[in-house]
């Protein structure tokens, strides 16, 4: 279980939790308590560390904050736990279904050897008064192997019925790390993949690097366009990201809005710098044009700011070094790469 405390620890926990709840905006509901019954214990690190950091910069603990930590930090370990218990369930089962198909082989061949005895006494002594109990028990045995039978079929569809879940929890899981609007990464999916650069060391002489891509202008696009053509033209650019990076270990991701990030490991800057170049250029050539006239309505530009790993980085160190150098590409004129 995921809260073990006592009746008398989680009074102390309850009193805590109230007077957070109580300082700060967001609105009395479950999400609300849990978040701060678990920082209040201290059970959950990631999830006060988050809490800290905002207060820390005065940020409000508003509704859409705590539905938003609620989501990175306490309702992933649900998935956990199910998962936990799909496992514990398949090992159940498979259990049962060998001890079935033992008992079901054990039945099978003790019929075999109830019928030659009876084949036995019956040559030997027709019409002995044995005959009628041991038919009886040859019938005994017949239904307790199609009983077995039937349990091990029924087991079996358990164990399919599990797989199948674990299948669907599998996919809510990769769907969970994708944008809808574009297919890519989301902000999860980029920080999972961002957690795993940095826990992957290089070999001398190799590096990882990280890009991130801002849209010039966007607002203006828009303003002027409407939203909808704003979203085609993130739909757009997002096509041509997912084209300009072919290596399997690089990872695309939507980081926010009209921002993107590109996670490459094991790549150098001089190929991360040819990587930002091919995606700037193509952007700039990229034409929307109207459904209908087939006129061109508008291009777009991209600028983006690319930093490699250093030793001592954090997923923190290396995003601020990149958008250091994305600030430096709009400071200069946009529709640019900068190198930290
Ligand atoms: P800059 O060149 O400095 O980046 O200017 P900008 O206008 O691109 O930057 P700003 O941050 O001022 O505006 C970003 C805009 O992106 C504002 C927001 O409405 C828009 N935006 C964010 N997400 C979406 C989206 O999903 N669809 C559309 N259509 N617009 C979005
Ligand atoms: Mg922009
Ligand atoms: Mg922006």
């Amino acid at each position: 279980m995921r809260y073990t405390e006592t009746k008398a620890r989680s009074a102390e926990l309850l009193r805590l939790t109230l007077a957070h709840m109580g300082h700060h905006s967001a609105a009395f509901n479950p999400l609300t308590f849990t978040l701060w019954y678990e920082y209040a214990s201290g059970m959950n690190p990631k999830l006060n560390a988050a809490i800290e950091l905002r207060l820390s910069q005065a940020l409000p603990m508003d509704d859409e904050t705590v539905l938003n930590l609620y989501r990175e930090h306490i309702a992933p370990a649900d998935t956990e736990q199910v998962e936990m218990i799909a496992d514990e369930m398949q090992r159940l089962m498979t259990t049962v279904a060998e001890s079935a198909s033992e008992t079901g082989q054990q039945a099978g061949t003790f019929g075999v050897q109830l019928n030659e005895l009876t084949q036995v006494l019956e040559s030997q002594s027709p019409n002995t008064p044995l005959r009628p109990h041991l038919e009886r028990a040859l019938e005994g045995t017949v239904g307790m192997k199609s009983a077995v039978d039937a349990l091990q079929s029924r087991v079996s569809q358990s164990q399919s019925e599990i797989q199948r879940l674990r299948s669907d929890l599998e996919r809510t899981r990769e769907e969970a790390m994708l944008d809808p609007l574009t297919g890519l990464l989301n902000r999860k999916g980029f920080d999972q993949r961002l957690q795993a650069l940095l826990s992957h060391p290089t070999a001398p002489g190799e590096s990882h690097c990280l890009l991130m891509l801002d849209i010039d202008h966007f607002k203006s696009v828009n303003d002027t366009h409407g939203h909808l053509m704003g979203d085609r033209v993130i739909q757009g650019l997002s096509e041509i990201l997912r084209t300009s990076v072919t290596r399997s270990a690089h990872a695309v991701a939507r980081y926010g809005g009209e921002e993107f990030a590109i996670v490459l490991p094991h790549t150098s800057k001089v190929e991360a710098l040819q990587i930002a170049e091919t995606i700037r250029a193509r952007t700039k050539a990229m034409k929307l044009r109207n459904r209908s006239t087939q006129e061109v309505v508008l291009t777009v530009t991209i600028s983006s700011g690319l930093a490699e790993l250093r030793p001592g980085d954090d997923a923190h160190s290396l995003i601020a070094r990149a958008d250091a150098a994305l600030y430096a590409s709009k400071k200069n004129g946009r529709d640019r790469v900068t190198s930290h």
